[in-house]
């Protein structure tokens, strides 16, 4: 199906901006990779949410997702790995399969983590957001997982069926132990990947691991790792005043635009990135320059 528009990410911005968009009576799917927010839903209390008080992160979150569910969005629960512009409109990529859509909108919060020294330099050339995609690639080598969001660990598993060896660098709270034989479980915090032309290895604490890939499992990725061309600013995606970013047809709203990280500013940015995107499919059927 040819969709109005796609949305990416499941957070705040993102169902606000597929409600809006929906509600006015477009054909809109959106994409999530961790479960919808776990940003939000690491929040205990929230007390400055107009209207409803004294809210965890997870209530708040279940009432945005109970109504997108509502809203006539078809909803994949899977990762865009990548995102390509194809004559007018855009083609969107999973692990499982590709959709199209005539513009996106761009709200895939921030990644809290850092990049590890040579994550972005050997990106593509041995470092990897997905397993799924690039697992059979490493058949029968070593290589590292490092998660910093629990639900990695399904990925992390299907990682450990295609390769030789996995060192698992888990960077959260809550870790239990993968079952596999072949995952060893490394709890030093990674300092470096390494490798001349492709990954050869990767530092934590005072050991060097000989690996040929490293994957990296994070709720957000950085953030034009599956659009290369977008224009970042510092740690956002640079958007003007209409949520438009440098790509024709392309939106961003919430916290991967910059701060304040707020829920009522995620929300309402979403909702003016979903308006902005029905105004330029407006204009472009139209045949009106944009
Ligand atoms: C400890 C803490 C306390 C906070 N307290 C408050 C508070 O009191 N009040 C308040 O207003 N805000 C608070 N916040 C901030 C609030 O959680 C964020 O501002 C809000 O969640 C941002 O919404 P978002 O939709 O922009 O991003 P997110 O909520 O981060 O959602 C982004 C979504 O995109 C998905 N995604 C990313 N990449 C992809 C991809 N390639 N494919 C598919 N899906 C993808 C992610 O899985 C995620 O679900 C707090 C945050 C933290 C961490």
């Amino acid at each position: 199906m040819q969709y109005d528009i796609a949305v990416i990410g499941g957070g705040p911005a993102g169902v606000s901006a597929a409600i809006t968009a929906a509600s006015k009576g477009r054909k809109v799917i959106l994409f999530e990779a961790h479960g919808f927010s776990p940003r939000l839903r690491s929040v205990a209390k929230i007390s400055d949410y107009m209207g409803i008080p004294d809210v965890s992160g997870t209530e708040l979150m279940d009432i945005f997702v109970k109504h997108l569910f509502q809203s006539g969005t078809d909803v994949v629960e899977e990762k865009i790995i990548s995102l390509r512009e194809v004559g007018e409109g855009f083609v969107l990529g999973t692990p499982t399969g590709d959709y199209t859509a005539d513009a996106v909108v761009l709200a895939t919060g921030i990644s809290r983590s850092t990049l590890i020294p040579g994550e972005k330099e050997f990106l593509g050339k041995g470092v990897s957001y997905c397993a799924l995609v690039d697992a059979p690639k490493f058949k029968h080598k070593r290589v590292a997982a490092i998660a910093t969001v629990p639900d990695a660990l399904n990925e992390i598993e299907y990682l450990a069926d295609q390769v030789e060896q996995v060192f698992f660098f888990p960077r959260y709270q809550g870790f239990v132990p993968p079952k596999k034989k072949n995952i060893t479980v490394v709890l030093d915090t990674p300092t470096e990947i390494t490798g001349t032309d492709k990954v050869t290895g990767l530092r934590a604490g005072d050991d060097f691991y000989s690996v040929q890939a490293a994957f990296v499992f994070r709720a957000s990725d950085p953030l034009n790792s599956f659009l290369p061309g977008l224009e970042i600013r510092g740690r956002s995606i640079y958007v003007d005043d209409q949520a438009e970013t440098n790509i024709e047809g392309v939106f961003a709203g919430g916290d991967c635009t910059g701060q304040p990280w707020q829920v009522n500013r995620a929300a309402g940015q979403g909702q003016k990135a979903a308006l902005s995107a029905i105004r330029y499919l407006g204009r472009r059927d139209e045949g009106i320059n944009y």
